[in-house]
């Protein structure tokens, strides 16, 4: 609003009034500038009100929302109705171009700015996570699987010839699935075993990096974030041998971001040795619905690389998710986050370790995993142990996993011996719980509660389902349900009854 502006109003209203007025708008332009002059991530978070100001001032920018336009194209961001549109701040453009993701939009100047802010606000989480030298970010409108195929087939761009991925194994579908739509042939490394924890096979890496011919390898891909026991993979050693090899490296780094540990070890990584690209999630790292990854590169080339390789425009709702987050909670919000995080996690081992040692079980060492906690379950039959699991499920606890070690998985033509575990070889059953960010003191409360309730009545229901499996009468005439007295299949078991 211009000088002229408030001159009229002061025709309307009294002068102070309108004095007032237009300092309190001043500021929040002044504000605005400020944003657009330097593209940094602000201090404190912003006024969800000032936020909208940004927002409805860019989809003005749009030709969609431009006064009078008359479309005649076959794209031209159109909402048959009002809540989608208002779902979306009236952007319907999504981002890029066709040749290129990060291109500006010519009928889309308002999401075109979005875009490249939202970006370097990224850039800057990643500063204040820890990452001193510079990366190049951009955010990619499709989850971290997904993400994980693009980086891949943009490295096959420098790499023609390759067949093969060697894969360090984590026991999550989407990142071996990643491996097999880019159509590379995974190569399998097993974790292996050291304590309590598992730890990338450096020296079986090394083995197939000098076996295999270096052209037919595409790249290494580690991972950081990932279930207890296993830990962050050793990829400082990987990125030496993917230096010396001179073979690209991947990290998938879903849930990593929100970890300084972890962001430290992949600068590290990179300084002693090569780290090609890393990915994360938007949802598991800044609380937004599932849609994003950012893909982030010590190294301008490799990211104009993987915008090039995205067909067509993508959607701009991840996007906007992201921005308006980001400004929302500030520096001083995410480092909230951060720092809370990292105290749940404390909290979360030590209550566990009260409650291991109340049923004779325990918490596993795992020094390289910042994240997940792995309880043991030895007490606990075999046959008993994945309803433990269902018990928790159906008190709302979410997001615990029961590894029983008997489950063989077939994903494609691979075989996969104990899935879910990271290896073939590990002992003890447990459980995985893990503090990531968002989570509040009183889910641990509440977790510990419904964890003492669930153990003690899975130990109950063990104890008569195996008095009933031998014969012992007595127990139903005691009045157990109906579908406890025909039982003989403990995971047929009705969910009343957990
Ligand atoms: C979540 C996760 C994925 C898959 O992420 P999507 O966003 O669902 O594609 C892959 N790898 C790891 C380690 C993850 O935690």
């Amino acid at each position: 609003m211009d000088s002229e502006f408030w001159k009229i109003v002061q025709n309307i209203i009294p002068a102070t009034y309108a004095k007032q007025a237009s300092d309190a708008i001043r500021a929040r332009e002044n504000t605005i500038r400020t944003f657009f002059q330097h593209k940094k991530l602000p201090e404190e978070g912003w006024e969800d009100n000032l936020i909208e100001m940004v927002l409805n001032r860019l989809s003005l920018m749009d030709s969609n929302n431009f006064h009078g336009n008359c479309s005649l194209g076959e794209r031209e961001a159109r909402f048959a109705s009002a809540l989608v549109a208002k779902r979306h701040y009236n952007f319907g453009h999504g981002v890029g171009r066709s040749g290129d993701l990060t291109e500006p939009q010519p009928k889309a100047a308002g999401s075109s700015l979005i875009y490249n802010l939202t970006n370097c606000l990224l850039q800057d989480i990643f500063k204040i996570m820890g990452m001193e030298v510079p990366i190049r970010c951009f955010l990619v409108p499709v989850a971290t699987g997904m993400s994980l195929v693009l980086s891949m087939l943009s490295l096959r761009t420098i790499r023609p010839n390759a067949k093969y991925v060697i894969w360090s194994r984590i026991d999550q579908k989407s990142c071996f699935k990643s491996i097999l739509t880019a159509g590379f042939i995974p190569v399998i490394i097993d974790m292996v075993v050291n304590g309590d924890q598992l730890e990338t096979n450096i020296v079986e890496i090394e083995k197939k990096v000098k076996e295999l011919k270096k052209d037919d390898i595409l790249c290494v891909m580690t991972t950081t974030s990932c279930f207890a026991p296993r830990a962050c993979d050793n990829i400082e050693q990987v990125a030496k041998i993917c230096r010396t090899h001179e073979i690209p490296h991947l990290i998938n780094n879903a849930y990593g971001l929100q970890s300084r540990y972890i962001m430290q070890r992949i600068q590290k990584a990179q300084s002693v040795g090569r780290v090609d690209i890393f990915v994360q999630s938007t949802d598991k790292n800044f609380m937004v619905p599932v849609g994003g990854a950012v893909v982030a590169t010590f190294d301008s080339f490799i990211m104009e690389n993987v915008a090039k390789l995205y067909p067509g425009r993508a959607s701009s709702s991840p996007i906007l998710d992201v921005f308006i987050t980001l400004l929302s909670l500030g520096k001083e919000g995410y480092l909230k986050l951060v720092e809370q995080r990292e105290e749940s996690h404390a909290m979360l081992v030590e209550e566990l370790k009260t409650f291991a040692d109340q049923h004779e079980e325990r918490v596993l060492i795992n020094e390289d995993n910042p994240i997940s906690i792995a309880l043991s379950l030895t007490k606990i039959p075999k046959e008993h142990l994945t309803r433990l699991g269902s018990m928790l499920f159906i008190r709302n606890i979410s997001g615990t996993r029961v590894v029983s070690l008997d489950g063989f998985k077939t994903i494609a033509q691979y075989h996969f011996k104990n899935w879910g575990s990271h290896t073939s070889n590990f002992e003890t059953p447990y459980l995985t719980v893990a503090a990531s960010i968002g989570i509040e003191d009183g889910d641990i409360e509440v977790f510990i509660k419904k964890l003492e309730k669930a153990m003690n009545k899975n130990a109950k229901l063990c104890d008569t389902i195996t008095e009933e499996l031998s014969g012992d009468k007595s127990s139903l005439e005691k009045g157990l349900s109906p579908s406890m007295q025909t039982l003989s299949n403990t995971s047929i078991i009705d969910s009343c009854d957990l």
